[in-house]
């Protein structure tokens, strides 16, 4: 069987033919280099406006990258016509491997893209020798792509998060759709701004935001005074990954506040090693880690009690009406302001002032999921932070869009990878 035969059975070039298929000769490298030309009596069509038209000149012949072969490069090879069209004066004739001036095909476009789902940008460009560069542009083209062709219809609950970009407390702010049916990233914006989510709800539109049921977000200000314009029908819930994480940050602070301060007296160093420790739930304590913890929990310090009190804290999901929950929250409540830890305190208060919200949870109920948020706050963290070797703001959009954003392809007669 020859290559031809195969690429005239996966790859048609509707209007061309595949010619002569070369060995060619890089660096020492060797690549394939498969010839195509136009059928006989064709005219050219304008990358204008897909029309054909009289034909003009034709220009020098260009390489187009395809997918690899048994670890060669593939080029096409083709010298394009440019047209003389009536609606577009003099363009270049539209191909069908390729768009635009890219120097890829789209189906090596799409075959990068997809391996840049499962593998790093780098491991990608490593992996079928080629350039970061060419990768990044590859899914920058099918994220275009996805984000032109998605459906937006039926988005009735969504929810707001923030991710800190690397340095310098720079954030973004990421909302998503949490309907059962389709979870995905929605939009990104820059800062956590009270204008950022304004942003959102503009490009939402008013018709899409009417139809909102659902909005959960942490407790963060300009969010709240947002969704409370913009959204003001549909059940406001702070979400119980959010609240969690507040908690668990109180308790990390008075865990280090009291490891300096025994340290500083001169007593056993119980504290250090221990973070991670008191920030898991009893459950996921293994074995070996058991008896340390039940050293620790002997002590009766500062770092400990919140912990005991976060862990009562779960009790409070379990609820099913409101008003026990509320009940219960209160009691909570008191008693954190009695105990003299400020950092709980805080929390505490801020638990007090958004009460409603806090129990609007139980109204929403069987609807959002703490699991979801908590799944896409980690994979989205692990796609800005791992090797993606990210430059620029607009890098880390792209990449957070196409492993967070469920974005749609073109249908193709075969899947190459
Ligand atoms: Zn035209």
């Amino acid at each position: 069987m020859q290559v031809k035969t195969i690429l005239n059975r996966l790859q048609k070039q509707p209007g061309f033919v595949y010619g002569a298929i070369r060995f060619g000769e890089e660096a020492g490298r060797l690549h394939l280099e498969i010839e195509l030309r136009p059928r006989a009596h064709r005219r050219p069509r304008c990358s204008g406006c897909q029309r054909p038209g009289p034909g003009y000149d034709t220009l020098a012949p260009r390489r187009f990258e395809f997918v690899p072969l048994w670890g060669l490069a593939v080029f096409f090879l083709y010298a394009r016509h440019r047209v003389q069209c009536h609606t577009c004066g003099v363009r270049v004739e539209a191909i069908p491997w390729a768009e635009g001036k890219h120097q890829l095909t789209t189906t090596y476009v799409w075959f990068l893209a997809g391996w840049a789902r499962r593998l790093s940008w780098t491991a990608v460009a490593a992996a079928f020798d080629t350039t970061w560069d060419h990768v990044f542009r590859a899914v920058a083209m099918a994220v275009q792509w996805g984000l032109a062709h998605r459906d937006l219809t039926g988005i009735t609950a969504i929810g707001v998060d923030e991710l800190a970009r690397r340095r310098g407390h720079r954030y973004v702010t990421l909302v998503y759709q949490l309907d059962p049916g389709c979870r995905r990233l929605l939009w990104i914006g820059r800062d956590r701004k009270t204008r950022t989510l304004l942003a959102f709800f503009r490009w939402l539109g008013r018709e899409r935001t009417a139809t909102l049921r659902f909005v959960c977000s942490d407790m963060w200000k300009p969010y709240l005074r947002v969704v409370a314009k913009k959204a003001g029908h549909a059940i406001h819930v702070l979400d119980r990954f959010h609240i969690m994480v507040h908690l668990n940050k109180a308790i990390d602070e008075v865990r280090a506040q009291e490891a300096r301060a025994l340290k500083a007296q001169g007593l056993a160093p119980i504290l250090t090693r221990t973070r991670w420790l008191l920030l898991k739930r009893p459950a996921n304590v293994t074995d070996a880690e058991l008896p340390r913890l039940v050293d620790l929990l002997h002590y009766n310090l500062r770092a400990v009690r919140s912990y005991l009190l976060r862990e009562e804290f779960q009790y409070f999901w379990a609820y099913v009406s409101p008003t026990w929950a509320g009940r219960f929250l209160d009691r909570w409540c008191t008693k954190v302001l009695r105990s003299r830890i400020e950092p709980m305190q805080k929390v505490a208060r801020m638990l007090r002032a958004h009460r409603p919200l806090l129990l609007n949870w139980f109204r929403a109920k069987g609807t959002l999921s703490a699991a979801v948020v908590e799944g896409f706050n980690n994979k989205a963290r692990v796609t800005t932070r791992t090797a993606y070797g990210f430059r620029t703001y607009r890098a880390m959009e792209i990449a957070l869009y196409h492993t967070l954003g469920a974005l749609p392809e073109p249908e193709a007669p075969h899947r190459f990878c």
